[in-house]
């Protein structure tokens, strides 16, 4: 497969070729573990589970890296506001840490449940604390930093492509061109690198540093975790539009500054906003539904998985309950279906050739466009034949949708009918062989037996002159 991305760097589609043959080096932003994730951090999530699932079934080695943030971000992403770990360790009576681990257990807890695929790598801030040191100091010796009342700091101006990601113009980021609440910051875009003056008295978690004890700022852990298991420069760095004017803005400034080298990152793929009556879904303000939340109203998590591939990932998505529950009840209507097509006919090979499934991989070689997809998975399913073929389709865009689709068959399997497994198909032919003898000895009531005992378990035969056949009745 061919892939093109949406790069935010250039703001257009790109086809994408990786740095290295086979293989793509891929970090996605992960949560900060202050409290549960909400609808909209899970919006994200899945899109990088699609993005991953479909490079790996075109064929390439994915290493997906995942940071965890259990230190230093502020509930503003421009240094600003309070640190998002430590207010919810005081509210909650439990240490940062204690905090950290419950809602990391939490958020994978969600993932799985979302049928999210795990990260390669899942990297905790506070583990790589040396090497965000390491890179802070690379960065100083090269000249872009300045100390200023105990914290040290990037100065953008010093980075004169500062801001390309998000198309800011550096001369609009001059001191004096918007307020900032860092009287130390010689321009507002400025931002901390590492703090030993802590505005909190209470900042639990320091360590010693060259500048003093303290810890760092939020951006640098990104740009020290993705180099350390991805290297200097790599090829897919996915996270949510809010991301672009300072958290990756200032990644990328980080890392290029100290290393020198251009981009750090190839292509940069971020997803718009799940949005609730016309506002943005926010942790830090509160007033967000969680998955428990929506499965205490009696929905699967897949049904918000596929309410969420609904939509095309640069796209704003409006949630709302009626809404998820119209994805409810097509995802019943799609399971349903596969279940009477695929398990309530014998499938026989077939040899037309599936244009769904070509039309299919289009759909997500083209920015993983996933309505797109669904809907060629409907098509198959509305139009397509009931092969063997077709259904193994089925089950291989699933691979890249998530659904559990084979459940459905499965399921079916469960309800004490037939399955059509290898098993049950001898078995009938068996009982058939028995029945056709037992007409030939005129011993009627055995071969009536037969064909009622089928009949119980959904088996229907009918004579001809051929022969006898078999087919599963549908009701
Ligand atoms: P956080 O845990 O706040 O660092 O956010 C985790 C991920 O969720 C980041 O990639 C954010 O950009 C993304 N995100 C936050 N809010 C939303 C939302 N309402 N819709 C989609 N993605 C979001
Ligand atoms: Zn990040």
């Amino acid at each position: 497969m061919t892939f093109t991305f949406y790069n935010t760097l250039g703001r257009e589609k790109q086809m994408f070729k990786p740095l290295q043959e086979g293989k793509v080096g891929f970090y996605g932003c992960g949560p900060t573990v202050y409290n549960y994730a909400h609808i909209g951090n899970l919006r994200a999530y899945v899109h990088h589970d699609i993005l991953v699932r479909s490079l790996r079934r075109s064929g390439f080695d994915v290493n997906h890296v995942m940071n965890i943030t259990d230190v230093g971000h502020l509930s503003g992403d421009n240094d600003d506001g309070e640190d998002k770990m430590v207010k919810s360790a005081e509210e909650r009576g439990k240490s940062v840490l204690e905090i950290a681990d419950f809602y990391t257990l939490a958020f994978f807890n969600d993932t799985d449940r979302m049928n999210i695929t795990r990260p390669t790598v899942v990297c905790k801030a506070t583990e790589h604390i040396n090497e965000m040191i390491t890179l802070i100091q690379r960065i100083e010796k090269n000249g872009f930093t300045y100390f200023a009342d105990g914290n040290l700091y990037f100065d953008i101006m010093k980075f004169p492509t500062y801001g390309e990601l998000a198309l800011l113009r550096l001369d609009e980021q001059k001191a004096g061109t918007r307020t900032v609440q860092d009287k130390n910051k010689r321009n507002p875009g400025d931002f901390v690198l590492w703090f030993t003056k802590s505005k909190f008295e209470n900042q639990a978690l320091v360590w010693d540093s060259p500048w003093g004890r303290g810890y760092p700022g939020w951006h640098i852990e990104c740009s020290a975790m993705s180099m350390k298991y991805l290297g200097t420069a790599f090829d897919i760095h996915a996270g949510g539009i809010d991301h672009v004017p300072i958290h990756h803005t200032n990644e990328i400034a980080q890392s290029e500054a100290a290393t020198g080298k251009k981009p750090c990152v190839y292509y940069w793929l971020h997803n718009e906003f799940l949005v609730m009556d016309k506002g943005k879904m926010s942790k830090s303000t509160g007033g967000f539904l969680t998955l428990q939340s929506l499965i205490d109203e009696g929905f699967d998590p897949l049904d918000y998985r596929y309410f969420l591939l609904g939509g095309h990932y640069r796209s704003q998505l409006q949630f709302s309950f009626e809404s998820l529950k119209g994805a409810k009840n097509s995802r019943k209507t799609l399971m349903d279906k596969i279940k009477s097509k695929f398990s309530l006919t014998p499938l026989p090979q077939g040899t037309q050739s599936l244009q769904y499934m070509e039309n299919f991989d289009k759909a997500i070689e083209d920015d993983l466009n996933t309505p797109r997809a669904l809907a060629e998975l409907w098509g198959l399913l509305r139009d397509g034949p009931a092969t063997q073929e077709a259904f193994k389709a089925i089950l291989d865009m699933d691979t890249i949708l998530g659904l559990k689709l084979e459940e459905a068959v499965k399921n079916s399997e469960n309800d004490g009918k037939n399955s059509i497994n290898e098993e049950f198909v001898q078995e009938i032919e068996e009982l058939i062989t028995r029945r056709t003898e037992a007409k030939k000895t005129k011993d009627f009531a055995t071969a009536d037996n037969i064909r009622q005992s089928l009949k119980d378990r959904g088996i229907v035969l009918e004579d001809s002159s051929n022969g006898t056949v078999w087919k599963l009745c549908n009701n």
